[in-house]
């Protein structure tokens, strides 16, 4: 696979997911961090978002609820590059219906090169890097070539 350079903006996108007994987490972790979350644009999946929007007032886009395809929808932002950070704190207690969606979203962040906090811990090195409200470059896949040599 070649790679490309893109610059990232300052401002960015970040995703939010908890499964259901990481959402206390995701909601403290979120009011800890409410002033800088509210400069980048923020995605959740459904039932994440309403809580994380009841409970710090933060404006986010709202996609469907993670077990009726919020993790797939995520997956595709990535995918078009719309999505730069993934905030998922998954529970690794708890079997989920939708387990192949999990995991298909977690490769396609490998996939992309984009940054995974899986837990509050990794989350706050990830919010603490001067990287997150600043412009810097992050290598993703050269789609192009990878076209080119598929079709030779
Ligand atoms: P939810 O989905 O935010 O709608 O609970 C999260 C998930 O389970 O993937």
């Amino acid at each position: 696979m070649d790679y490309k350079e893109i610059t990232l903006p300052a401002n960015k996108s970040i995703a939010l997911v908890a499964h259901d007994n990481k959402k206390p987490d995701i909601v403290k972790w979120c009011r800890e961090h409410k002033a800088v979350l509210a400069s980048h644009t923020l995605y959740a999946t459904g039932t994440t978002g309403s809580v994380i929007s009841e409970a710090t007032g933060l404006t986010i886009e709202r996609l469907i609820s993670g077990p009726l395809g919020g993790d797939q929808q995520v997956g595709s932002l990535i995918t078009e590059g719309k999505v730069d950070f993934l905030i998922f704190f998954w529970d690794p207690f708890e079997p989920m219906p939708h387990d192949p969606d999990v995991k298909a979203l977690l490769r396609i962040a490998a996939v992309w090169n984009i940054p995974v906090a899986c837990n509050i811990i990794s989350a706050d090195f990830m919010v603490s890097s001067p990287l997150f409200s600043t412009e810097f470059n992050r290598s993703v896949p050269d789609y192009e070539s990878y076209i080119k040599n598929r079709t030779q």
